[in-house]
This record gives C-alpha cells, structure tokens and sequence, in this order.
C-alpha cells in the first residue's frame, strides 16, 4: 500500500515540476513515507531523521516532509515535531495529494505546516502514478477500514471503508493492460469488503477478468469472514484470475481470535480454506500470524501451529506482537514476556519451514505459467500464478514482462529452479 501511495507522490510532484533526485545527498525535497502498522518501521524513520539533520545542517534550504500514518497519529507527530524541529511539514495520510502544495508553500518563505485534518472524500477518475515497472502494478480498489481487530492501528490512522468507483478502476486496469502490465494487484486493506454503492466485490473482479489481454490479477488483503464462496468459484473458473489467496489466520485459538476481534472462528477460516482447495487445488495460500498477543498460553500456540500444519500454506508473513498505542490489545492484561514470543516464532518459522520446503519439493517435474520479471537478461526470474518465486534458465533472455513456461528441475530451501520450455 505505501509503495503505491508513493508512485503516486512521485507523479504528483513530476506534474509540480519535480523530478525524482538520484539519492538523498543530490535531493533539494526529503520526503518520508510513514507506516505505523510495524513498531519496527517507525523506528526506522527515527533512525533515518538523525541523518537527515545533518543533511540539513549542510544544505539549510532542503525541505523535509513526514507524510503517512505515522504522523496521522496526533500525538506522535507533535512528539515528532518537539524532537525534530527541523522538519518542514508534518501530515498525514489523508493530505497526500496536497504534498506539492505544501513544499511549494514552505519555498514560498512559510516555515513550518503541520496539517493533521481528514479528508475522507474518495478520491474520483484514475489514479495517475509514477510506477516503477510493468511487471507488477497495483490499483487501489478501496482506502480504510471497518474492522478494527484490537491488535491494529489501520482504521485509526486510515479512516473507515471508502471504495472508489467500478468504472474508475476498471478504466485504469484497461489503461494499465494497454499500456502493457501483465499483472495487477488489486489493493484494499479488506478488498473482499469492496461497495461502491452499486457493485460488490465479486461484481469487480468478475467484470476486471472480462478485460481483453494476456494478464493476470491478484489482489490483497482478504479479511476470511469476507471473502465469499462465490468470489472464490470465481477466482476458480476465471483464467484471468491468479489462484494465489494470501487470507490472514492470525490465531488459530479461538479464544484469542476472540480477543482479537476478527470475527471468525478457526471452523469458519477451515471452511473457507477446504472450498479453495476444492475449487482450486493448485491454489497457492499464504497467511499472516500474530505470535504473542496478550494472554496467549502455550496451548493457544499450539493451535495456532497445528493449523498451520492443517491448510498447508506456501509462504507465512510471522509477526511478533507489538503494542500499538491507542489500540484495545495495547492495555490488555497479560502482555506475553518477549523471549516467550521470541521462541514461539522460532518454532513457528521452523515449521512453516518444513511446510514450505516438502511443497515446493512436490513442485519438481511440474510445468507452470512463469511471469518473467528480470530486466537483466543474466539470473531469469518470475513468478507463478499461485505466487511462488522461481528462478529459471532459458535461451531467450528476452523475457521480461513476457509469461514463459517453466518447467520445475529442482528445489532448494523452498525456493523452485527451472528451465523455460514450449
Ligand atoms: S482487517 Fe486488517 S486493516 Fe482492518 S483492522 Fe483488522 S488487521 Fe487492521
């Protein structure tokens, strides 16, 4: 979401007459990005700002801006501003577009803006962004949520659900096909609870697959108690559809799913799973965990562990519990000690390892659709419709953006080698 949110920055600003500088020793304009999803991101914008005063020290006339959700948060962005002074301007997430504005403010003598105000109109017509290759793009189908699970700071700093409108977006994935993308992921943070008013989830991505061209759509984040059967029959009989379903579990207790406010429970996420591997047993699933969350005992771990053995995932996005302050989870009674959930993730990597390593081991002998994204022509890779990495040997080195058929010769580390073949 932030990479796409930043593409779109960069054409704002090109539109403003702004290029994008080669580093940050060459810029006359810093800007950061924020995200406070992940304590360990805000960190690192800490941590970058130190280096950046002394840019500023040398070259007074540089311009610094702190965008993003985390400067949304009131609080942290006046903390920010005490500690930094030097920042120019501090604003959010909903003021992104009104970035060139402000810099052309602050070089027109102002000294200092610090714009926090929401804005929770949807943005109307295509998005215009400055996108880094053709390979991969994404389209936002949807900005905020409704859900507020009591572990995430999202809807606090992104607002509620907004959905831009069908034919905005369909236009935008035909401009992007036209203009020569083979893939498209569509972004929400629930894409599953997508409505514009007139058109649900199902209504988009049936019409999106209807597009003329040679690509492939994938789309995230489903929210499990979302993503419907009929979206998934869809996702199984469309071929334009990517069999590829990152559905996060973050728990596989009940209790702390419960506690977590996610609104299903381990049955409904199992049910979800046997009919995607029903519809779609080359489907390719991938999930995120949260190890740790307040309370949780070593029998809620091995729950979580003993559904991950269950649905058999390609690839897991592990995540040790951090408070978010302002969230519920954050002043829960039972905040579990670090090096106990330093240990259940070690256990958690190690299994999904194994997991991971005996699927892609089943992949050898298999022959599959390979989307080349090397530009270099030297080490081939791409990606397959169900979303694994694969790195491939081929006479044609010509093959960026071009779909290839690869055949899988050997595995190492759950990482699949091949060779292209007809
Ligand atoms: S659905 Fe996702 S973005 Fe929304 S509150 Fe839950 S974790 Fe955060």
């Amino acid at each position: 979401m932030n990479v796409h949110e930043t593409e779109k920055l960069y054409a704002l600003f090109e539109f403003s007459g702004i290029s994008q500088a080669d580093g940050a020793e060459d810029a006359d304009i810093i800007i950061f990005n924020t995200c406070c999803v992940r304590e360990g991101a805000e960190t690192r914008v800490i941590g970058n700002l130190g280096i950046i005063k002394k840019l500023k020290e040398k070259k007074p006339s540089l311009i610094v801006a702190v965008c993003g959700c985390m400067t949304q948060q009131q609080a942290v962005a006046e903390k920010l501003h005490k500690r930094c002074p030097f920042i120019n301007i501090i604003t959010g997430t909903y003021k992104l577009s009104r970035l060139p504005e402000m810099v052309k403010r602050i070089e027109s003598g102002e000294k200092y803006i610090f714009d926090l105000e929401l804005d929770l109109t949807v943005p109307c017509g295509i998005n215009v962004a400055k996108r880094s290759d053709n390979v991969n793009n994404f389209v936002n189908i949807m900005y905020g949520c409704n859900n507020f699970c009591t572990y995430c700071i999202v809807p606090y700093v992104k607002g509620r659900e907004r959905s831009r409108r069908k034919g905005d977006i369909i236009e935008e994935v035909r401009q992007l096909i036209n203009g020569g993308c083979k893939e498209i992921t569509l972004l929400g943070q629930n894409v599953n609870s997508y409505n514009d008013g007139d058109n649900d989830f199902y209504t988009l991505l049936n019409e999106i697959s209807d597009i003329e061209g040679d690509f492939w759509i994938k789309f995230m984040t489903s929210h499990p108690k979302d993503l419907s059967d009929k979206v998934i029959d869809l996702i199984a009989e469309k071929d334009r559809l990517a069999h590829y379903i990152h559905l996060p579990l973050q728990s596989g207790s009940d209790r702390i799913l419960a506690l977590m406010n996610r609104k299903y429970d381990i049955a409904a996420y199992m049910k979800k799973i046997d009919r995607i591997k029903k519809k779609m047993p080359d489907a390719g699933l991938t999930s995120d965990i949260i190890v740790g969350f307040p309370t949780e005992t070593e029998e809620d771990y091995l729950l979580t562990e003993k559904a991950v053995r269950q649905v058999q995932y390609n690839n897991l996005f592990t995540f040790i519990y951090s408070k978010r302050s302002g969230t519920p989870a954050a002043i829960m009674e039972g905040q579990v000690p670090e090096e106990t959930k330093k240990e259940r993730i070690a256990r958690l990597i190690s299994v999904q390892a194994e997991i991971a390593n005996k699927k892609a081991a089943e992949c050898i002998g298999k022959t599959y659709k390979v989307l080349c994204d090397s530009r270099d022509g030297k080490t081939l890779t791409g990606k397959t419709s169900d979303d694994r990495v694969i790195v491939f040997e081929s006479e044609d080195k010509d093959l960026y953006n071009k779909f290839v058929n690869v055949k899988v010769t050997n595995v190492k580390n759950s990482k699949l080698y091949g060779k292209a073949v007809k």
